[in-house]
C-alpha cells in the first residue's frame, strides 16, 4: 500500500530520492513468513518507514542531498539501520533533504525541492523535509531525520506531525554523514507521540562505533507517552522565544496549548532564558565551523563524483573542479565562513566566542529547569512559507530555527507535535526537558495529544 501510495502521490511532492522496492516488499514477506511460523517478531514488524538520504544503508545509494555523493553505495548499514531492521521496520527508500542538512526548507536539495502535502506551493521544512512530506503525504507512517539547529522540529511542525531530538549521545551517529558532529541527533518523525516512543525506542541506545554515543539505559519513553497523567508537572514558558517576528496565529495556537498543559493539572510558569538570544549566532559559527571540517573528506577521490579528470589535471585541480560542481551555493557559503571563523588570528574572536555563548545557554537551561520540569516555546516561528520566499535570503531562512537551535547547543532533547493550524497551515508546540530525560517529553506530547 506505501509503495502504491508513493507511484501516485510522490510525483507530485517528491519526498522521495530513491525507492527501494524489491528490498522493501521482500523485507515484508520476510515478515509475514516469520509471522505465520509463529517467530517473535520486532515492535515495528512490517512497518513501513522512510529514511532521511544521510544514512548510509546497505543496497541504496547515499547522497545527502548533494551531486558530490552522485553514484556512491556505502558498503555499510548506519547503526540506526541496522537497528531498525532488528525492530523488522521495512525501509521503502531514501528521503529528500537540504544538502549535507543545510537548510530550513529542503529547497538546497541538489535534486530538486520536496513540497508540503498541506499546500504543494509551500516548502516542508528542512533540513528533513522529504521525511516529514512522506509522512504527512501518507507514503510512510513512520520516517527517520537528523536535527542539527532544528532539522527534524522545524518539518515536523510545519507539516502537522510529531517530531523528537533525542538527548545528544541517546542515538548513535555511526553511519549518520556528519554535518556538525557536536549537534547532530537522529530521531523520528511520525503522525503520533506513541508511534514516536515506539521509533525512538527501536534506535537508541549505546553504540560502541559512537564515541559520543552515552553508556545509559534508554529513557522509558513508549511507557511515559501511554500515562497521559502530568498534574503537577511544571511547565515553564520561555519569555525570550515569543514577541517580535512570531506569527499572531503561531502564538495564539501556542497560548492555546499551554492552556491546555493548565487545564489537565499542569502548574505554568514563567521562565527567562536571557541567552536564548545569542543561539542562533552562536549556531552559525560552530554550525559552519565543523562542517568546513567534516566535508573536507569529499576529495574527489574517496566518495561519489569526480569531475574534470581528463588525465592531466593534478590531484588538487580535479579536487577543486569536483567540489565547484559538486556542492550548492549554501554548502560552499558554510565551508567558507568555517573555515574563516577557524583561521588562526579570528579564532578565539569567532569559534571560542560562540563555545562561551554555549556555555551560557547551557546554563540558562540549567537555571530554568531548577523552576520547571520541562520548558515549552513555538516550535516554529511562522507556518510553512511558500518555495522560493526565501532562497535570495540566507539570514531570514536562518531564522525559521530560532526555538529550535538552543536545544542542539546544550544537548537536551526537545519534541514538537501539532498546536494547531494557521490559514489553513499547521503549526507546532516545542516541548524541551534536561538530558536524558526524554521520556518528559513523551509524557507532556502523550498527555496534550490525547
Ligand atoms: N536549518 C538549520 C541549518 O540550516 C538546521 C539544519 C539542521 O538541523 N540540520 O543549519
Amino acid at each position: 500500500a506505501a509503495l502504491d501510495r508513493i507511484a501516485k502521490v510522490d510525483d507530485a511532492v517528491h519526498a522521495f530520492l530513491h525507492v527501494d522496492a524489491e528490498g522493501a516488499l521482500a523485507a515484508a514477506r520476510a515478515v509475514d513468513v516469520r509471522r505465520a511460523a509463529g517467530e517473535r517478531l520486532g515492535p515495528l514488524a512490517g512497518v513501513p518507514l522512510a529514511l532521511k538520504d544521510v544514512f548510509t544503508a546497505r543496497g541504496m545509494p547515499t547522497t545527502c542531498g548533494s551531486r558530490i555523493l552522485e553514484g556512491w553505495r556505502p558498503p555499510y548499514d548506519a547503526t540506526v539501520v541496522s537497528r531498525l531492521r532488528a525492530a523488522d521496520v521495512v525501509i521503502l527508500g531514501k528521503v529528500n533533504m537540504d544538502e549535507f542538512a543545510m537548510g530550513s526548507s529542503t529547497e538546497n536539495s541538489a535534486y530538486g525541492p520536496t513540497r508540503n502535502p498541506w499546500d504543494l506551493t509551500r516548502i516542508p521544512g528542512g533540513s528533513s523535509g522529504g521525511s516529514a512530506a512522506a509522512v504527512a503525504a501518507f507514503e510512510a507512517p513512520l520516517s527517520i531525520g537528523t536535527d542539527t539547529g532544528g532539522s527534524i522540529r522545524q518539518p515536523a511542525a510545519v507539516c502537522g506531525l510529531v517530531g523528537v531530538k533525542p538527548t545528544y549521545g541517546g542515538v548513535s551517529r555511526y553511519g549518520l554523514v556528519a554535518f556538525s558532529s557536536s549537534l547532530d541527533q537522529a530521531g523520528p518523525i511520525t503522525r503520533t507521540v506513541a508511534d514516536a516512543a515506539l521509533l525512538h525506542a527501536a534506535i537508541a541506545g549505546h553504540d560502541p562505533m559512537d564515541s559520543t554515543s552515552v553508556e545509559l539505559p534508554v529513557p522509558p519513553v513508549v511507557e511515559a507517552a501511554g500515562r497521559r497523567d502530568i498534574r503537577g508537572m511544571r511547565v515553564g514558558v520561555v519569555r525570550e522565544l515569543a514577541g517580535e517576528g512570531y506569527d499572531p496565529g503561531v502564538q495564539a495556537a501556542f497560548d492555546a496549548a499551554v492552556a491546555e498543559l493548565a487545564g489537565l493539572g499542569a502548574e505554568v510558569v514563567e521562565v527567562s532564558c536571557p541567552h536564548f538570544t545569542y543561539a542562533m549566532a552562536a549556531y552559525y559559527l560552530i554550525a559552519p565551523s565543523e562542517c568546513s571540517s567534516n566535508l573536507a573528506r569529499f576529495d574527489a577521490m574517496r566518495f561519489g563524483l569526480r569531475a574534470g579528470d581528463d588525465g592531466r589535471a593534478g590531484a588538487e585541480e580535479v579536487m577543486s573542479r569536483t567540489r565547484d560542481v559538486g556542492f550548492g551555493a549554501e554548502v560552499k557559503r558554510r565551508v567558507m565562513l568555517g573555515t574563516y571563523a577557524l583561521s588562526s588570528g579570528y579564532y578565539d574572536a569567532y569559534y571560542g566566542q560562540a563555545q562561551k555563548v554555549r556555555t551560557l545557554i547551557s546554563r540558562d537551561f540549567a537555571a530554568a529547569y531548577e523552576q520547571a520540569d520541562v520548558l515549552v516555546s513555538p516550535t516554529t516561528p511562522t507556518p510553512a512559507f511558500p518555495i522560493g520566499d526565501k532562497v535570495d535570503d540566507p539570514v531570514a531562512m536562518y531564522l525559521s530555527d530560532l526555538c529550535t537551535i538552543p536545544s542542539n547547543l546544550a544537548g537536551g532533547p526537545a519534541m514538537s507535535l501539532p498546536s494547531g493550524l494557521v490559514d489553513g497551515l499547521p503549526v507546532g508546540i516545542q516541548i524541551m526537558a534536561p538530558a536524558f530525560a526524554d521520556d518528559r517529553l513523551y509524557l507532556v506530547g502523550g498527555a496534550l495529544e490525547a
